[in-house]
């Protein structure tokens, strides 16, 4: 046991089924009274649920979230905070619409009511990546921590296996990404072995039957234990390769997760034993980083960035980019070696420990 900081960031949390239905309840506890809800235009219907519940609470909506919380967006969304003069903000959605909760949050410092329906896991971390003219930045702040997350596992049963897959496997990076992080501690190590494991199990259940309640509440349960451990220590060479995929790529955020998190673990595999420890018994397998290329497999979901839209013409600019600001990484971050895995990673080839 080695000395360590634990800083718990999470607000409250109602976690199970149909708590959705404790919306206006949890607006009255943070004392609002003119609350907006946001959702992407695709879940138009999440927001009229929220506008009914709240009654007279409800002052105005806004379904414009877009995925890399772009600041004109944010920008369009202010207006009507000003105009509708809110006091609260109700964000019903995947980490998307969160994101923009979090970017009004941060300009205003109203209080936020997350409500996840991905496991992204947004919602527990101070952290918000805004994209401006194609570069995304990140910044952290305590501004944009919500102050109360209902998980409602109802609101998860409509997300549609595919989504459910790279979701899940983008959570699950989280917590890999925790196990080796220079600031880990034996919190956060319980918090991503179970997490993993929660997700290993209920994934391929879900991708056969997205409506088994069961599989459908430890997937939950598991991306909100890997969502407190992104909120609750730094991540390394698969989360900053993402960044860049994403934000200067314009690549979909949890597919790149699910390609790219077999072939970084492959790389950091040879010097964080202590996490692959943990990870063989959360995986089942004595290969975590080929157990995660085999769950993309079985969950259908892509394993190439090739398939989600990265010219293989880009690898070389995306090399460049993720090495022009350097950051801490088990394993020295190498030009030729990086190539080397996103070659692998663009063409879908299974992940390459050397
Ligand atoms: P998303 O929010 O963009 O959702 C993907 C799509 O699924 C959207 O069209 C949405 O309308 C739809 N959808 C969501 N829930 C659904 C449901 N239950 N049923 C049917 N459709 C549903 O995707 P995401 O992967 O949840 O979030 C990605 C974004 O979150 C990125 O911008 C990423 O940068 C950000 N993110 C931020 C953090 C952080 O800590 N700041 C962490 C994770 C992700």
């Amino acid at each position: 046991m080695q000395d360590f900081v634990y800083a718990p960031q999470c607000g409250r949390v109602v976690f199970g089924r149909g708590r959705l239905a404790t919306l206006a309840q949890e607006v009255d506890r943070l004392g609002a009274e003119k609350v907006l809800v946001l959702t992407t235009p695709g879940q138009l219907a999440l927001g009229q649920a929220c506008a009914e519940l709240l009654g007279p609470r409800f002052a105005a909506s806004f379904p414009g979230a877009a995925m890399h919380t772009p600041v004109n967006v944010t920008e369009q969304a202010m207006i009507l905070v000003a105009e509708a003069g809110v006091d609260a903000i109700v964000a019903i959605g995947g980490g998307s619409t969160i994101g923009l909760a979090k970017a009004i949050a941060l300009r205003t410092d109203l209080p936020q009511i997350a409500v996840p329906t991905t496991y992204a896991g947004s919602e527990m971390t101070p952290i918000l990546g805004e994209t401006r003219d194609g570069i995304k930045a990140t910044q952290v702040s305590q501004k944009v921590l919500p102050e109360v997350v209902i998980y409602d596992v109802d609101l998860t049963l409509a997300l549609p296996a595919s989504v459910s897959g790279t979701s899940g496997m983008n959570a699950i990076a989280h917590a890999v990404e925790a196990l080796y992080a220079r600031d880990r501690n034996p919190v956060t190590d319980m918090m991503a072995g179970e997490g993993i494991s929660r997700l290993m199990a209920a994934l391929p259940v879900i991708a056969r039957e997205p409506a088994d309640l069961n599989a459908r509440a430890n997937a939950q349960y598991g991306a909100w234990l890997c969502a407190m451990c992104l909120g609750a220590v730094g991540m390394a060479l698969h989360h900053k390769l993402c960044h860049t995929l994403g934000g200067s790529f314009a690549l979909p955020h949890a597919e790149t997760h699910t390609v790219v998190l077999p072939h970084a673990l492959a790389y950091n595999a040879p010097n964080i034993s202590g996490a692959m420890a943990v990870l063989r018994t959360a995986t089942g397998s004595d290969d975590p980083a080929m157990a995660l290329y085999e769950l993309a497999g079985a969950l259908s979901v892509p394993r190439a960035l090739g398939e989600i839209g990265m010219a293989h013409g880009d690898i070389d600019a995306v090399v460049n980019l993720a090495l022009a600001n350097p950051y801490w990484n088990p394993r020295p971050v190498e030009p030729d070696r990086l190539r080397a895995m996103l070659e692998r990673a663009w063409a879908g080839a299974p992940p390459l420990q050397e």
